[in-house]
């Protein structure tokens, strides 16, 4: 039976290095990273992240922003406030939380973000500098991804993953990191109609549907390593639970590793967003931004 991938640890080990780096370059400089989190509306969902992502920032020493703001707010006092935000020195990351109400353009939202605050990695100059293997800000949950996938596999070459979800915040990115690293990588989403045979090809696979059962032990190759992304809300025996695209309890049978949910990928998602924010207060004070231990080695 595969190894379960403890993402709960992992994103400990990341936040407590994040944290100790803060007080370092805090104690060298006086200087303090700082998180500003636009919510608009009220999402149940957004509103437990942006709760999580403010506690967690403050707790490794990072001063937090929240901005609230109505769900009928218009678009040109988001874009004001996201233009006080870039130009606000006590500012170095800036996210604002998705989805946001219709009669907003997301697209235009997230470019007016500066790209050196950009810590969600969502602009367009980090979306096409990843894409080209450049270095830039990298989208929080792949990155998680990669991080985890990096502690089973020293090298990526000659390799093969399936990533099985094609969306802009995670399917494309992490196509693309997977790719940076030389892996082979096929990606599949809800057109496709191979995907049970893409995967038996597979080394690794990482689902990000939102299918609860999507995937299934017949699709996996003894010894693959499994990264489950999705977060469905489901009623099991009456009860509401958590579960990922995964048929976890079958799976395991067949995986070398896989990521259970909760505690795998969803965790290392903020953690990522805190290590983000350190590496982009680092580069706009030009202070030297060591690959955090976690990281070993970001794609490129
Ligand atoms: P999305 O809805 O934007 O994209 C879903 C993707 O899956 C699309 O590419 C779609 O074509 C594909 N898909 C849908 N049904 C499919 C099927 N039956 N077979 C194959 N492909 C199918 O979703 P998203 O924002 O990428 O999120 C995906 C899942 O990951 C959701 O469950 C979401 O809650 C979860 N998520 C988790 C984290 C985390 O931190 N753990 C972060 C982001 C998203």
């Amino acid at each position: 039976t595969a190894q379960i991938i403890d993402g709960r640890s992992y994103a400990a080990a990341l936040r407590a290095e994040v944290r100790e780096r803060i007080a370092m370059l805090h104690g060298r400089t006086g200087l303090t990273p700082g998180l500003a989190v636009v919510l608009v509306g009220q999402d149940p969902a957004s509103e437990v992240y942006v709760r999580a992502k403010g506690k967690q920032a403050v707790e490794a020493g990072m001063r937090s922003f929240e901005h609230r703001l109505p769900s009928d707010t218009r678009a040109e006092n988001l874009l004001d406030l996201i233009h006080r935000l870039n130009d606000d020195r006590q500012v170095h990351g800036i996210l604002v939380q998705l989805p946001l109400p219709a009669h907003l353009d997301t697209r235009a939202v997230i470019n007016a973000i500066s790209p050196v605050k950009d810590v969600d990695g969502f602009h367009i100059s980090n979306v096409g500098m990843v894409g080209t293997g450049q270095d830039a800000i990298v989208p929080c949950t792949p990155l998680g991804c990669m991080m985890m996938l990096r502690q089973y596999h020293a090298d990526f070459r000659g390799m093969t993953a399936l990533v099985i979800g094609h969306s802009n915040i995670v399917g494309k990115p992490m196509a693309r990191l997977l790719l940076n690293a030389d892996c082979t990588v096929m990606v599949s989403h809800k057109h496709s109609t191979n995907i049970p045979d893409l995967a038996r090809m597979a080394d690794i696979v990482v689902v990000a549907a939102g299918v609860p059962g999507l995937v299934r032990a017949e699709w996996i190759k003894p010894g693959a390593t499994v990264i489950d992304v999705g977060i469905n809300r489901i009623e099991r025996d009456g009860k509401p639970a958590l579960v990922g695209d995964v048929d976890f309890e079958n799976v395991r049978r067949v995986a070398g590793a896989i990521t259970p949910v909760p505690g795998g990928v969803g965790p290392m998602t903020i953690a990522c967003l805190l290590a983000n924010t350190l590496s982009a207060f680092c580069h706009q004070n030009g202070l030297e931004d060591q690959p955090l231990l976690m990281s070993q080695q970001d794609p490129k």
